[in-house]
């Protein structure tokens, strides 16, 4: 058997391979484009495809596809088999650097908000050769962006390549203010730590709920949930234990750094966390790790949920995303530094953090706004949906000292002065103790922890670059050109501190209390759902910073507001319309026929002894009966509530009909039908039960 050294990257066109298998000045000038973006020439992409394509087939693959992140959150694959036939009636295995650098998918059936006219069909993908192609079953994946013929991107990596490019920019001009002429580029690197369920397939195809929409929309809380917390970091089951073994496996070979995975808090729940990398290759990674952790179940005889929300009353499931910022030579600018100099420069990023956070509170939740995480924002175990951050008591210390000219007691009780003092090293026991905060220092990181488990990384890493890279061109364009280069610096960060200090807060995120001082006192932003934050995508200063970083056009960000909330629309009609037909067709008639047996026995009992009372038959029928004539009830006007749905047009309008009739309409519904269920025998209930599902794996 192989070693994980020897077998890790396997499937992977790395670094390593590329090396071995292509001409030193083809690696050359492959490199260039890899580090420095430069544009690579027909004839070097020929001679790669060729290395790439006997690579492939050595791997045993047949066929490539260019793999690309499309708005629907998934990832789409058109496969061609290399194969082109031969003057002699068989054929050859080719694949040209045209194929490579460019692909012509039929673009017309993905969501473009109206960016690629319908007769437009045609869409095109691009080679991204900063993240290494793989190989998946038979087909070498070749990871690309996806844009229309008018150039506009259509999918989630095109605008995260361009804001990691804005941030560089920025961070580069903040780096030669502090004398730093070494650094070639400043990345952000990701480290997505990805909570899931694990429950059995038979349980799953019992359920219509988790089939068509991804989370159950019925079941009454079990007798035992996540109350006696014996499952966090609890003994791992055999079944997923070797769940896990083999997902690590098919990670490593694709070069994904699984490291860490433990089970969660609630039943069923757990956790994969990989070593941190460049945002792009992350998010990548992170795609190709929720579809392997699905196909890997399947192999078990289980199912992964990624859905934020499976259970309701049981924890949900969310992404927390560690998010740094480091230059080419390794200097993570988010790490306290060893001199009093790169204090202030840590001092000026982690302004420039704060500063974003607050300015751009509304684009960092938009980020994360989904259907399916809005059942999770503000709920008791998510953070709230009101965005702010934790410094710890130590660093929001330093900077108070800062912001008013006094005494820093951690530091020989002087007078604080940038550029003077050593801070203190962060003590990870210290700054990563608050778990309730949306966005968490953690000693040289910062935690995002609002992303649902099912959200690509993608758009939370796109608003974080591009906030802080406008923090950093206000800070240069400040700084460049200034006499007293440490006055000012001096300046800005206290000015910084005192207008920012609002979302800078060390205490309970889950307390009401703060909810009410955060949106009253502090004047945050609390958008509890999708519908109250997408419009402000397109408020003036979220276009104007966007545009000016180039990471949007105005027609893109109209675009995706629609698309945001057209994915809304749907998965919520969709789960409406699987409530109508699991009551309609499963739950009323099992009451009903409950119910029915029930009178039965009554009749028989009084038929031989009339003076029997039957208390439980006749007192369960009447309650039952009430309930299945609310179901009905309910069922009838949820269904009304859904055909009056306009379905086109003002998608806004469409958007909060169903916030504020549809949702409370199935919400109703639901509390009838699980009322019912904590009524009826267990054997008649024509699905399984919460306890059934969350217990199901052993
Ligand atoms: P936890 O948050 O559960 O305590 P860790 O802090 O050890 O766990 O790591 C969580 C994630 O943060 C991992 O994916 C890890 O690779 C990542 N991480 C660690 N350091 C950094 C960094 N400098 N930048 C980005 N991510 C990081
Ligand atoms: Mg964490």
């Amino acid at each position: 058997m192989k070693t994980v050294p020897e077998y890790f990257g396997s499937l992977v066109f790395d670094d390593r391979v590329m090396k071995a298998t292509l001409s030193a000045s083809v690696y050359a000038s492959l490199k260039k484009t890899i580090d420095e973006g430069a544009t690579l020439d027909i004839g070097v992409a020929n001679a790669v495809a060729d290395a790439m394509k006997d690579w492939a087939l050595s791997k045993g693959a047949t066929h490539f596809t260019h793999w690309f992140q499309p708005m629907t959150g998934i990832t789409a694959e058109k496969h061609d088999s290399f194969i082109s036939p031969s003057p002699d009636g068989g054929v050859i295995m080719e694949f040209s650097g045209k194929e490579l650098i460019k692909g012509e998918p039929d673009a017309s059936s993905f969501p473009s908000g109206g960016l690629r006219a319908t007769f437009e069909a045609r869409g095109y993908t691009a080679w991204d050769p900063t993240s290494y192609a793989f190989i998946k079953g038979k087909t070498l994946c070749i990871p690309t962006a996806f844009c229309s013929y008018g150039g506009h991107a259509l999918d989630k990596k095109t605008p995260l390549l361009r804001s990691m490019e804005a941030l560089n920019k920025q961070a580069l001009r903040i780096l030669r203010l502090f004398g730093n002429d070494s650094a070639k580029c400043v990345r952000s690197s990701v480290g997505p730590e990805q909570e899931y369920f694990l429950i059995s397939k038979e349980m799953y195809d019992a359920r219509p709920d988790l089939r068509f929409t991804g989370r159950t929309l019925f079941g009454s809380k079990p007798p035992k949930g996540q109350e006696m917390d014996d499952h966090y970091f609890g003994v791992i089951k055999p079944r997923v234990a070797a769940f896990m073994e083999e997902l690590n496996e098919e990670l490593w070979k694709l070069g994904i750094l699984a490291k860490t995975e433990h089970n969660e808090v609630a039943p069923a729940q757990h956790e994969l966390a990989p070593i941190y990398t460049t945002t792009n290759v992350a998010t990548d990674h992170n795609q190709i790790t929720m579809e392997m952790m699905q196909k890997v179940a399947s192999r078990h005889g289980l199912v992964c949920l990624l859905h934020e929300k499976p259970f309701a009353g049981v924890n949900g499931s969310g992404k927390h995303n560690n998010w740094s910022i480091a230059t080419s030579e390794g200097q993570n600018l988010l790490a306290p530094g060893d001199t009093p100099y790169e204090n202030a420069q840590f001092l000026l990023f982690l302004c420039a953090v704060i500063k974003a956070v607050d300015d751009y509170q509304d684009l960092l939740r938009i980020s994360v706004a989904t259907a399916g995480n809005d059942h999770r924002l503000g709920a008791n175990e998510a953070p709230p949906a009101v965005i702010s951050m934790f410094l710890g008591d130590e660093l929001t210390a330093v900077l108070d000292a800062i912001e008013t000219d006094t005494p820093y007691q951690g530091i020989e009780k002087t007078q604080m002065k940038l550029g003077v003092h050593v801070l203190p090293k962060f003590n990870r026991d210290t700054t990563d103790r608050n778990r309730t905060s949306p966005f968490a220092f953690t000693g040289n990181k910062f935690e995002f922890r609002m992303l649902g488990s099912s959200n690509s990384i993608a758009a939370a890493n796109i608003m974080l670059n591009s906030a802080v890279a406008e923090s950093l061109k206000v800070y240069a364009d400040r700084l460049e050109g200034v006499d007293d280069f440490e006055t000012a610096l001096h300046e800005m960060i206290k000015k910084t501190i005192k207008d920012h200090k609002r979302i800078i807060f060390n205490g309970n995120g889950y307390d009401d209390a703060w909810i009410k001082e955060a949106t009253e006192v502090r004047g945050l932003l609390n958008y509890r759902t999708t519908v109250d934050c997408v419009p402000h995508l397109l408020d003036e200063k979220n276009i104007a910073m966007l545009t000016s970083h180039k990471i949007f056009t105005k027609e893109e960000l109209e675009a995706r507001a629609e698309i945001m909330l057209e994915n809304y629309c749907k998965t919520v009609v969709i789960e409406a319309n699987t409530m109508i037909t699991m009551a309609k067709t499963q739950i009323a008639p099992a009451v009903e026929r409950f119910a029915a047996d029930l009178a039965k026995n009554a009749a028989a009992k009084k038929a031989i002894s009339p003076a029997l009372a039957c208390f439980y038959e006749i007192g369960s029928i009447e309650k039952l009966s009430a309930l299945t004539d609310r179901i009905s009830i309910a069922v009838d006007e949820l269904q009304s509530a859904v055909i009056a749905l306009p379905g086109t047009g003002e998608i806004l309008a469409e958007a909060e009909t169903i916030r504020d009739v549809i949702l409370p309409k199935m919400c109703e519904l639901r509390l009838a039908c699980d009322e019912a269920e904590t009524l009826t025998d267990k054997t008649y209930w024509p699905f399984p039960t919460y306890s059934d599902i969350l217990f199901s794996v052993r």
